[in-house]
């Protein structure tokens, strides 16, 4: 039978309890455990899809087409497995199913409640959830005391019931603010935040604090004696130097041996070299030598927005034992032709036609100067548009979503997309297939045949513009045979210059680096070397 971890947080939101959930499941499958991740996001968007990233970040895209949170991203990265539908719930969901299932008659003759009907298709999906795993870790979402997590919370203390102690754990991730004024750490937050979980009829097992100070033995033992636990099962997470060394602090700590002490479950081996390895070379990171990135995107104001991209970045970068600067280049406000300074350039995915114009002429910018790009997404639309005009000499060349009357769209509407009236989960979405050309670039890199990518977008390459692009060069290296879609194209009189519609950012981890980024990472590195810098 599986085993429920079950993460809550207090105090603050933004603790990091998506790595913490993560890092602890990693420790687990490092212990010879399988282990799923499930996130529970209380608010009433039946998925991520239509936020804007500025509200929450990213939306991460699954295989099976899923629009979720940015913390899947970490369970995928962490654990290398791969999430579905089912990994994020939100309340949006499960009000919808439970109105469904009114609308249909399944509840005749009942007043449907919170309890039991709305947690009943909780704990109904964390079940699932967990159909086949060791370990179910479900992360909630929130912070202790907001109206909206209450529902999964109150599931959470349910699941508990007619269970054994050793089948289900809860830990609570808290904030240890330090006072400057007083200089002095305050665990009366901590304390609080508990007390709300236990009204709510959780007691924590184990307490992970985040603070930017130490937290002495001390103050350790006040927390475990407020908190009714042991004072081994106060662990810290300082501020780390990377989120990849965050399951070592735990380890040293003893997290993981806490965790299955209280499952009562024996590690079946310990198999953590590669990931080990991986955070050495992080940690050493400083020592290697630099190249200067430049991303040409619009959401440059908050990291999260462009979270997969940047760890993409950064696992090339650790693989080919290179530090990567990575800098925005606002296509709005800024001169794109500064896109030559860089060693490289990558044009990200997005939506509107914000910056648009500035993206065309860095991607021009990066193709004459021989800056190695590569176009993701909306990337490789651009980097259509700007071939068409300025090789092709289709000079009003342009994409339907921009300009809906163009006369030349490059870029425009597959028939089925034509007709869509509603706009949630409604796009190209998730993974599809894509034959690769013989003795092309992308086959280098991929180094096979055929492959699958995540997909999040509505337009496409319009395929009557195929003919005179490939009569200037352009080869379209990638195409979905089922379809009839491009999927990657690259122009061979450059060192690196390659653009897919999909995006391969969801599919990299540190211990699977993505062969687009690391084929980049390397030739960025090759131009400074020949630069002579
Ligand atoms: N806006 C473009 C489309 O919908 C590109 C989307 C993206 O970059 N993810 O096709």
């Amino acid at each position: 039978m599986t085993k429920y971890i079950f993460i809550t947080g207090g105090v603050v939101s933004s603790l990091g309890k998506g790595i913490t959930s993560a890092s602890i499941g990693r420790l687990l499958k490092s212990h010879g455990f399988s282990v799923n991740i499930v996130k529970c996001d209380p608010y009433i968007n039946v998925d991520a899809g239509t936020m804007s990233p500025y509200q929450h970040g990213e939306v991460f895209v699954t295989d099976d087409g899923a629009e979720t949170d940015l913390d899947l991203g970490y369970y995928e990265r962490f654990l290398g497995i791969s999430c579905a539908k089912a990994n994020n719930m939100t309340a949006g969901q499960i009000y919808q199913s439970v109105i469904e299932k009114e609308r249909k008659g399944e509840y005749l003759g009942q007043t449907v409640q919170v309890i039991p009907h709305i947690t009943d298709e909780i704990k109904k999906r964390f079940t699932e959830a967990s159909r086949g795993f060791d370990i179910t870790i479900i992360e909630i979402g929130g912070t202790v005391g907001d109206i909206e997590s209450l529902p999964f919370l109150e599931a959470a203390r349910q699941m508990k019931i007619n269970k054994n102690s050793s089948d289900i754990i809860y830990i609570h991730v808290t904030l240890v603010p330090y006072l400057t004024s007083s200089d002095e750490l305050k665990t009366k937050p901590t304390q609080h935040s508990v007390n709300k979980l236990r009204e709510i009829g959780i007691d924590p097992d184990i307490i992970v604090t985040r603070s930017e100070k130490k937290i002495s033995e001390e103050m350790k033992k006040k927390i475990a004696l407020f908190c009714s636990v042991v004072p081994e099962a106060v662990i810290e997470a300082p501020d780390a130097k990377s989120i990849y060394l965050v399951p070592e602090i735990f380890k040293k700590q003893g997290l993981d041996e806490q965790v299955m002490m209280l499952l009562r479950l024996r590690s079946k081996k310990w198999d953590f070299e590669v990931w080990n390895e991986f955070a050495q070379n992080v940690k050493n990171q400083e020592s290697f030598p630099e190249i200067k990135l430049a991303i040409a995107g619009k959401y440059t104001k908050l990291k999260d927005s462009y979270k997969s991209l940047n760890e993409a970045i950064f696992h090339a970068a650790v693989a080919n034992k290179i530090k990567v600067k990575t800098e925005y280049l606002d296509t709005e406000t800024e001169n794109p032709q500064k896109a030559a300074q860089y060693d490289a350039l990558i044009v990200p995915g997005g939506f509107g036609d914000r910056g648009i114009e500035g993206k065309i002429e860095a991607i021009r910018t990066a193709r004459e100067n021989n800056v190695p790009f590569l176009g993701i997404c909306l990337g490789m639309q651009c980097a259509a548009i700007e071939f068409a005009r300025n090789a092709a000499a289709i000079k009003d060349a342009h994409s339907c979503e921009f300009k809906p009357k163009c006369k030349n769209p490059i870029i425009s509407l597959m028939e089925e997309q034509k007709n869509i009236s509603k706009l949630g989960a409604t796009m190209r979405l998730g993974s599809y297939s894509c034959e690769i050309k013989k003795g092309t670039l992308a086959q280098t890199l991929y180094g096979k045949n055929k492959i699958e990518e995540r997909h999040r977008h509505r337009y496409e390459f319009n395929n009557e513009y195929r003919k005179v692009f490939e009569s200037k060069k352009m080869i379209f290296s990638g195409i979905n045979k089922k379809l009839n879609l491009v999927e990657i194209m690259e122009y061979p009189n450059h060192p690196f210059f390659i653009a897919v519609q999909f995006h391969p950012e969801f599919k990299s981890g540190p211990l699977f680096p993505h062969p687009l980024f690391t084929g980049l990472i390397k030739a960025a590195m090759e131009r400074r070397n020949n630069a002579g810098i």
